[in-house]
């Protein structure tokens, strides 16, 4: 059925976690005609579209890891920088460069009854034929942008937090951030000591808990890293009744222990003095 190799050849799309969690896999499976098609000029997915001020991941790192590369965080929650250079390092342990075409997107499918193989079409008009196509192209990835009346006439800088202009230097500024979902709670306290005044605008209050994120030494990040040693505890400050009952005061920000995605509860009762807090 898959020719003389009578191994399928596999196309993956995407080189986040997922795409390159997948690639290893069909390795370590004995499945080596695999191609990893990425859009991007870099791997990462998330972890290389995401480089705002103070972006890292909001559950603990050690649980945050791929099961076959062992890494000894240095964060409880790990910034975008060290998860970045972990999937870069992931790439070289495995042997997958080679493997892997940055900066080419796949722009169409086909799959072909009679042969039992997809066409894919590639940017810069290239088709590529597999007999498994695996899709790790994430959903988070496509930043969406306002279309507010007027808002072209805006003559400073404006952007999107998934696509962060470097070049820019908020020291001094006036700045505005439209949203209050993770990331908003992570830009806000970064910037917050640099710019001049900081106007945060949301539809809606979210609520946050203060997740315990903290440097580790290497002692404590090696014995993290040890599976056995995963129980959440307070190094990961994910538990919620263990927040609760801590009656631990907020650092004053709203910026710490959101969960991506997570819905408020109903209850909007909070201050500012309580470990669950209402922004
Ligand atoms: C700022 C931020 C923080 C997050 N924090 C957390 C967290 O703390 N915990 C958690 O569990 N999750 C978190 N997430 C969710 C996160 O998206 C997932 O955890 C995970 O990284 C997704 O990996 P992925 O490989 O599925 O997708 P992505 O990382 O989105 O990777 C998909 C890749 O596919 C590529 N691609 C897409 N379409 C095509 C195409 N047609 N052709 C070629 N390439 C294509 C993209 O360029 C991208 O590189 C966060 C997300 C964001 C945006």
């Amino acid at each position: 059925m898959f020719g003389k190799s009578k191994s399928p050849t596999v196309a993956i799309i995407g080189a986040g976690f997922g795409g390159l969690s997948a690639a290893i896999t069909l390795q370590n499976a004995g499945i080596q005609d695999f191609t990893l098609f990425e859009a991007s000029t870099r791997v990462g997915g998330t972890w290389w579209d995401n480089q705002y001020p103070g972006c890292e991941v909001d559950v603990p790192s050690h649980m945050y890891s791929f099961p076959f590369k062992r890494h000894d965080w240095t964060r409880t929650h790990a910034k975008q920088a060290e998860l970045h250079a972990y999937l870069e390092e992931t790439v070289v342990d495995y042997g997958l460069a080679p493997k892997i075409r940055l900066g080419v997107p796949v722009e169409r499918a086909v799959w072909d009854e009679s042969t039992h193989a997809w066409t894919l079409s590639l940017g810069h008009g290239e088709t590529f034929v597999c007999h498994i196509l695996i899709s790790a192209v994430g959903f988070l990835n496509v930043p969406q942008y306002p279309s507010w009346p007027g808002l072209e006439l805006f003559e400073g800088p404006k952007f999107h937090t998934a696509r962060w202009e470097h070049q820019h230097d908020l020291a001094g500024r006036t700045v505005a951030i439209v949203g209050t979902g993770s990331s908003a709670t992570q830009i806000v306290p970064t910037i917050a000591p640099i710019v001049k005044h900081l106007h945060l605008f949301q539809r809606e209050p979210g609520w946050v808990l203060p997740k315990g994120d903290h440097d580790l030494t290497p002692r404590r990040a090696q014995e993290m890293a040890q599976p056995a040693a995963l129980p959440l505890g307070a190094d990961q400050g994910l538990l919620v009744d263990r927040a609760r009952s801590s009656g631990a005061a907020t650092s004053g920000s709203p910026a710490r222990g959101s969960t991506r995605s997570a819905r408020p509860p109903p209850s909007p009762t909070s201050t500012r003095s309580s470990p669950i807090v209402r922004i």
